[in-house]
């Protein structure tokens, strides 16, 4: 296994879990680019929101719904926040594992590239 969000899920590369279910985990960036950057990923390896199955399609629906969960932890619900999930190579993602950004503590610059 050569992901290194598998491995994460796995255990195997250590990480700060600070939210698991049977379905989702979500974990700090290891390079963050806010004050608040945390990874959420569904713990099945989907290479991409491309792969994405009409099937697997309540997942997204799941990950948005902790992702405002842990804004809410992380005190950034009211001030507002960022999801991002970059898709494909034109699209920025760098992990071939489906993920979603949450981003906040600071103004964010209009990134729609
Ligand atoms: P992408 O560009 O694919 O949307 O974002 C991948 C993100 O994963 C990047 O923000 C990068 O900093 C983060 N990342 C890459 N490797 C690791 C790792 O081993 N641990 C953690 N916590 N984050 C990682
Ligand atoms: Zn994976």
């Amino acid at each position: 296994m050569d992901c290194i969000f598998c491995q994460i899920v796995a255990g195997t590369v250590p990480s700060e879990i600070i939210y698991q279910d049977d379905e989702v985990i979500a974990f700090p960036d290891i390079s963050p680019q806010a004050p608040i950057h945390l990874i959420i990923i569904p713990k099945k390896h989907i290479p991409s929101l491309a792969h994405l199955s009409e099937a697997e399609s309540r997942l997204m629906g799941h990950m948005v719904s902790i992702a405002n969960q842990l804004a809410k932890r992380e005190g950034i619900f009211e001030s507002g926040y960022r999801l991002v999930i970059n898709c494909g190579k034109q699209g920025g993602q760098l992990v071939p594992h489906l993920h979603m950004h949450l981003l906040g503590g600071r103004k964010l610059p209009n990134a729609l590239g």
